[in-house]
C-alpha cells in the first residue's frame, strides 16, 4: 500500500513525540511505501508571524533574542528525540537560524512586511523540523530524506499566504521526485505548509497547510490512503476542550469533513478535501499518542449513521455585518451586489442570511477581515439608497452543527434551536446550507461555549 503520512505541530512538539512520529512510520514501512509531511512544531509558526509583524519595530538585540529562542527550541527537540546531528546538518541549521535573522533584520530596517517576506519567514517552521524528524528516522534505522515542498513538487501560483497549486507541473513532478526516492527505499520527509512558485519563491498554502500538502502528494503519487496524525482520537463529536465528554466519530463522507473543515474544526485545513474527495482516496485522522485507535475514517463508502448530527464546530473569531434599510426591500441585485463588492475586496464569507422581508441581509467573516469587509460594504451602500445602514457586531461566535444525516429529516432545525433556547442562549442569525449538511447560527460570544455544550448533550452524547 501506498501512504502519505502528515504529523502535526502539537504532536511533535509534544514530550517524545518525535520518537513516537519515527517509530509509527518505522512500523508501516515494513510493510508498506510511506511518504511523510510533517508541520512546524506546535506553535512555531505562531511566533514566527509575531516575529514577521513585530520585526518592524524590532532593534538587533530583540532579533537575536528571538533566533536564540527558536534555536534553544529546536535544540530540546533534537535531543529528546535522541537525534544527533552530523556537522553538515547542524551547518545547515545554523545557516537557517542566520538566514531568518537576516530576513527580520531587513524588515526591521525597511518597516516594511510584504505578504513575500511573511511567506519567507513563516516557511522557517518546516524548514527546521523535517530535518529533525527525517534524523529520527534514521535513528531508527530507515534511510530519509527531508525535502522542501517545492523540492517534492509542491509548485504554486504567487498568491502568498494561501497559494494554490499548479496542477500540471506539479502532479509531474511530485510524481517523478518521490517515485524516484521512494523506490529507492529513501523515506521522503516533506515540509508541509511550505511550496515554492513559478519562479522559485518560497509560498505557503495557508495556516494549517500541511494537511493540504498531504492531500495533494496523496493524488499526485497515487496513494492509497492519507493518513493525518494529530493529538485527538480523530475527528471528534466538537473540540474536546470545549466539551470534555467529546467523542471520535468513526466514519465521516468527504461533505460532512469539507462542512467541518470550513468551520473551522481545527484539526483539518479548510482546502484539503478537495484533491482527495476529487481522486476518492480515503483519508484517515488519527491519533499518534493512541496509534491502534482507528480515529476517523473519511472515505465515499460511510455506513448510514443514527448520528443525525455527528459534529459541532465552534468558530470563535467571527463577527457578524448587518446591510438593512427599506430600500432593500424588492430590488433585484442588491445581494449580488453586496457580495461582488465584498469578493472583490477579497472578503471570505463564512454564512449569510437574509430575512424574508429582504429589508436586511447579515453576513458572518472572520474578525480578521472586518476591516476590509467594512470598508467594502460602506463603498457599496451608497448605491443601495439614502436608508441603508450596516450594523457591526465583533462580540459574537459562530456554532455549526454537521451532519449529512439531517438531509430530509425533519425537526432538527427545532431540536438544535430548542436545546439552545433551553440553555438560555440568544440567538441572533441562523444559516442553512442548501446541501443541508449543517445549520449554523451566531450568538453573543460569552454564551458560545454554553450553546455548544447544551447542543452536544441535547443531540449528540445519548446518540453514542
Ligand atoms: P495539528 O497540530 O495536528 O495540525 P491542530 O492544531 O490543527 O492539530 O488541531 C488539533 C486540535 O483541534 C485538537 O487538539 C482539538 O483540541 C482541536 N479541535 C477542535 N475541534 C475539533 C474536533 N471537532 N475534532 C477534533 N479536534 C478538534
Ligand atoms: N505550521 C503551519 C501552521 O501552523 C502549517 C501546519 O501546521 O499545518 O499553520
Ligand atoms: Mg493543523
Amino acid at each position: 500500500m501506498k501512504i502519505v503520512m502528515k504529523f502535526g505541530g502539537s504532536l511533535l512538539a509534544s514530550k517524545g513525540g518525535i520518537r513516537r512520529v519515527a517509530k509509527i512510520v518505522a512500523t508501516r514501512a515494513k510493510e508498506d511505501k510511506v511518504v511523510a509531511v510533517v508541520s512546524a512544531l506546535g506553535n512555531v509558526t505562531d511566533h514566527l508571524l509575531s516575529a514577521a509583524r513585530d520585526s518592524k519595530h524590532w532593534k538587533e538585540d530583540q532579533i537575536n533574542r528571538f533566533v536564540d529562542g527558536l534555536r534553544d527550541v529546536h535544540n530540546r527537540a533534537l535531543q529528546d528525540a535522541g537525534v544527533s546531528r552530523t556537522s553538515e546538518d547542524s551547518a545547515k541549521a545554523e545557516a537557517l537560524f542566520e538566514k531568518l535573522s537576516v530576513t527580520l533584520l531587513g524588515v526591521s530596517l525597511l518597516r516594511e512586511l510584504t505578504p513575500r517576506s511573511t511567506d519567507f519567514i513563516l516557511s522557517f517552521g518546516e524548514r527546521l523540523s523535517a530535518p529533525i524528524v527525517a534524523g529520527a528516522l534514521r535513528a531508527e534505522g530507515m534511510q530519509a530524506r527531508a525535502l522542501t515542498g517545492g523540492e517534492a513538487g509542491i509548485i504554486t501560483n504567487d498568491s502568498h499566504g494561501e497559494a494554490l497549486p499548479i496542477e500540471q507541473v506539479a502532479r509531474r513532478t511530485a510524481r517523478k521526485r518521490l517515485d524516484n526516492l521512494v523506490s529507492k527505499g529513501i523515506v521522503p520527509v516533506v515540509m508541509g505548509f511550505v511550496a515554492e512558485s513559478e519562479n522559485g519563491d518560497l509560498t505557503t498554502l495557508g495556516r494549517g497547510g500541511s494537511d493540504f500538502t498531504a492531500t495533494l502528494l496523496g493524488t499526485y503519487w497515487r496513494a492509497d490512503e492519507v493518513w493525518i496524525w494529530t493529538d485527538v482520537d480523530g475527528i471528534m463529536t466538537t473540540d474536546p476542550r470545549v466539551v470534555p465528554g467529546a467523542r471520535g466519530v468513526r466514519e465521516l463522507s468527504y461533505a460532512e469533513a469539507e462542512e467541518m473543515a470550513i468551520f473551522g474544526a481545527k484539526n483539518m485545513h479548510p482546502l484539503a478535501l478537495g484533491p482527495v474527495r476529487l481522486s476518492k482516496i480515503p483519508v484517515r485522522i488519527k491519533n499518534g499518542f493512541n496509534p491502534d485507535s482507528p480515529g476517523t475514517l473519511i472515505w465515499s463508502g460511510q455506513k448510514k449513521s443514527v448520528d443525525v448530527i455527528k459534529s459541532i464546530a465552534l468558530v470563535e473569531d467571527v463577527c457578524m455585518l448587518t446591510v438593512s434599510g427599506e430600500t432593500l426591500s424588492g430590488r433585484t441585485g442588491t445581494a449580488a451586489s453586496i457580495f461582488r463588492s465584498l469578493a472583490d475586496s477579497g472578503v471570505n464569507i463564512l454564512m449569510i442570511s437574509q430575512s424574508v422581508s429582504e429589508s436586511n441581509i447579515s453576513i458572518v467573516v472572520r474578525r480578521g477581515m472586518l476591516d476590509k469587509a467594512r470598508r467594502a460594504l460602506l463603498r457599496g451602500l451608497a448605491q443601495l439608497g439614502k436608508s441603508a445602514r450596516l450594523d457591526v457586531e465583533s462580540e459574537v461566535a459562530a456554532v455549526a452543527a454537521v451532519g449529512a444525516g439531517m438531509k430530509g429529516t425533519p425537526g432538527v432545525a427545532a431540536k438544535v434551536f430548542s436545546a439552545v433556547s433551553r440553555a438560555g442562549v440568544n440567538v441572533r442569525m441562523i444559516a442553512q446550507g442548501s446541501s443541508e449538511l449543517n445549520i449554523s447560527f451566531v450568538v453573543g460570544a460569552k454564551d458560545a461555549v454554553k450553546a455548544v455544550r447544551a447542543l452536544h448533550s441535547a443531540l449528540i452524547a445519548r446518540a453514542g
